[in-house]
């Protein structure tokens, strides 16, 4: 039975246990009239997924939409496998992200470059969802849930050009997929998570002030579950942001290589990040979701492109 997690306003949390990793990537249940699910997790945990909405009461003509934060396979991976079996639910998505779900053959060609034969294991291919099932909704769209619940499509780019958040109206909780990071609940620390081609420090850093202008009451992380109560974690996450973007712009007076830089950021933040470096277990959920290398790779594109 998969691990579910209550949250406010009857959120429910299930850890999809990707590549068997627990308290790694997340989706929620939003419940109501018409229930959401944020986030399907990658392909290869389609099966958990659907084993915990069941447990949750919720069969397969029972989900009204599945709202993806991006389309990145660790957030929407399963998105044509739900769309195949749950009938009756959108799948919700930027209007950036629309055609790679209609047609994913260009993303999984640039995700078999970056992840090689680790993909099939760890995240497992996007199945094409049908054109008539896809929702693009621009930022500001208001999903109806039924019964006065009310899901809004938050501007949330930076991480990716197609990333959004989705604010709950009931609890005033925040679904943020990427945009502070990946922070483990067991390591208690934050790590930006910059991934190339489309990470924007100055507009991710805009996403975090526009996340803090609405005044949340929670912030519900992909990676992985809600921001602890009594820290502020959207500071940190500027924090972060700023400090790994001046380590890798130093470095890069130094040499563009990209191993020199991931090394560089690795050992510029090695205190910060201790916990994990002491853990295997640890160290291994974070490089599945958001390796050094790919940080760097990142920040290396973002700084050489606005040059
Ligand atoms: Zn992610």
């Amino acid at each position: 039975m998969p691990k579910t997690q209550t949250l406010d306003a009857g959120i429910v949390a299930i850890d999809t246990e990707m590549a068997g990793l627990d308290q790694t990537v997340a989706a929620f249940v939003v419940p109501g009239e018409r229930p959401a699910v944020i986030e399907t997790g990658p392909a290869t945990v389609t099966k958990t997924l659907t084993e915990g909405l069941r447990a949750l009461g919720l069969g397969p003509n029972d989900v009204a939409s599945f709202v993806l934060t991006h389309i990145h396979l660790d957030h929407g991976g399963a998105s044509g496998d739900v769309a195949r079996l749950f009938p009756k639910a959108d799948i919700v998505v930027h209007p950036e992200g629309a055609r790679h779900l209609a047609d994913p053959t260009k993303l999984m060609a640039s995700a078999y470059r970056v992840f090689g034969d680790r993909l099939d294991s760890t995240f497992g291919p996007l199945q094409a969802v049908p054109k008539d099932r896809i929702r693009a909704v621009e930022p500001g769209t208001i999903l109806d849930l039924g019964g006065g619940r009310t899901l809004e499509i938050v501007e949330a780019t930076g991480h990716a050009r197609h990333h959004m958040a989705i604010q709950d109206s009931e609890s005033g909780v925040i679904f943020v997929g990427d945009s502070m990071g990946v922070y483990l609940p067991e390591a208690g620390v934050l790590r930006p998570a910059t991934p190339p081609p489309d990470f924007d420090m100055e507009v991710a850093l805009a996403t975090l002030r526009r996340l803090r202008a609405r005044a949340p009451r929670g912030l519900y992380l992909t990676h992985f579950g809600p921001a602890p109560a009594d820290r502020d974690l959207l500071t940190q996450a500027e924090e972060q942001l700023i400090r790994f973007g001046a380590i890798i712009e130093e470095a890069m007076r130094e040499s563009i290589d990209l191993d020199f830089l991931a090394e560089r950021l690795r050992e510029r933040t090695w205190d910060d990040y201790k916990a994990i470096h002491d853990s295997s277990e640890l160290l291994a959920k974070f490089d599945a979701l958001n390796a050094f290398r790919s940080s760097a790779a990142g920040y290396l594109r973002y700084f050489q492109t606005r040059a």
